[in-house]
């Protein structure tokens, strides 16, 4: 039996997510800043042969599930085929998707003739122009053929995820509710996260209580808590609601108003092969040059190494609220390799960009 990965706080790793490409064809205002980015040269960024091999010692580190993201994930060459080579070659592993959407209906036949445990899709809005304007430039139809040709196949599990912002899309929690119920598929709002200074704005923020304050009639809609279950504590960044007179289920995720750093269970690897041990943490090894190396006792190693690096709560290089001081405390990074202190610096990085780190 494959062995298990524990933090030092107890928490089982079970879930990974994996950058593929920092690249995107969307430019979110809440993921992009203005100026946009550099994309990293191509020779930087984990090669399919790679991933392979990342994959097989995660597999063996007794990884059950693995989240393909990006940037955008279906802009890199050859991706679907490449899902079908994992499939075939870790049978064992659940594979999800995050996705904006704008491929999905060119490759709906074949996401769902593979099986996938999960599609993620982001929907931040159903009004066509706020659409092109959040995304600077994406056409919502596209993704909505997208959900519907996924959604009517009942044969992939679908979620959509919905960033609130206040002045975009607060107005339309109801709406984006109705959506969902119709469509049949899981909606969940996510609390937009600080992760870089120049697209974060504390005025767009609202809190989860605030987004349910705005759920249609309120009172029918009950708790159920966090669904994921990882070495049998309730894990997944998720709280879910249900309403009792239709059934519909709703997530909420919050990130910053409430931490549920303590029931992280996930790693991070950026496209170029960093093992993130944190979101909100620019601290990460590098496992690139042992992946190329052929070298697995050293992928694995790093992988291991990251784990014990998680910190008990999220890095305290955030905006002043974010943290609160006793989960700043409780932050466990060491001083890095030019022996500065990495804990209380209210330094930001290019590199929390989420199109580079993988949302
Ligand atoms: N391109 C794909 C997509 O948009 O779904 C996958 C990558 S994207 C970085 C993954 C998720 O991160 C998306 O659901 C997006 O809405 C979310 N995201 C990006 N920036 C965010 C922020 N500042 N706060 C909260 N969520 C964010
Ligand atoms: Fe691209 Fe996704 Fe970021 Fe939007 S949220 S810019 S689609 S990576």
């Amino acid at each position: 039996m494959a062995a298990m990965i524990q933090d030092p706080f107890g928490r089982t790793l079970d879930y990974v997510r994996i950058s593929i490409t920092d690249r995107c064809n969307y430019r979110c205002l809440y993921c992009m800043p203005a100026q946009g980015i550099d994309w990293i040269p191509h020779e930087k960024i984990m090669t399919y042969e790679d991933i392979f091999l990342l994959c097989s010692v995660l597999s063996e580190l007794g990884v059950k599930r693995i989240r393909f993201t990006g940037g955008e994930p279906f802009v890199r060459k050859g991706f679907v085929s490449f899902l079908h080579d994992i499939r075939r070659r870790f049978p064992e592993i659940g594979i999800a998707v995050t996705t904006n959407g704008d491929f999905l209906e060119r490759w709906a036949s074949e996401l769902i003739a593979l099986g996938l445990n999960s599609v993620n899709i982001s929907l931040d809005t159903l009004n066509p122009e706020k659409f092109l304007y959040i995304t600077r430039g994406g056409i919502l139809e596209r993704v909505l053929r997208g959900i519907d040709v996924l959604a009517a196949s009942g044969e992939v599990p679908v979620k959509l995820n919905t960033v609130v912002m206040r002045e975009f899309n607060l107005t339309e929690i109801p709406e984006l509710v109705r959506f969902a119920d119709n469509k049949k598929v899981l909606l969940r709002f996510i609390e937009f996260m600080p992760l870089d200074t120049d697209v974060w704005s504390k005025q767009q923020y609202v809190s989860a209580d605030e987004v349910l304050s705005l759920l249609p009639h309120r009172l029918l809609w009950q708790p159920l808590g966090r669904q994921g279950t990882s070495g049998g504590i309730p894990s997944g960044p998720a709280q879910y609601f249900r309403n009792e007179s239709t059934g519909q289920k709703i997530g909420i995720i919050s990130a910053v108003s409430d931490h549920f750093c303590h029931l992280c269970n996930r790693l991070r690897i950026t496209s170029t092969g960093e093992v993130r041990p944190c979101l909100f943490s620019n601290n990460g090894i590098p496992i690139i040059d042992a992946l190329r190396r052929n070298d697995r006792e050293s992928v694995r190693t790093g992988i291991l190494s990251a784990v014990s690096r998680k910190p008990r709560a999220g890095d305290t290089s955030l905006p002043e609220g974010f943290c609160s001081p006793e989960e700043a405390a409780l932050n466990t990074f060491p001083a890095d390799q030019n022996g500065t202190e990495k804990t209380g610096t209210k330094v930001f990085h290019e590199e929390r960009h989420m199109s580079r780190i993988g949302g």
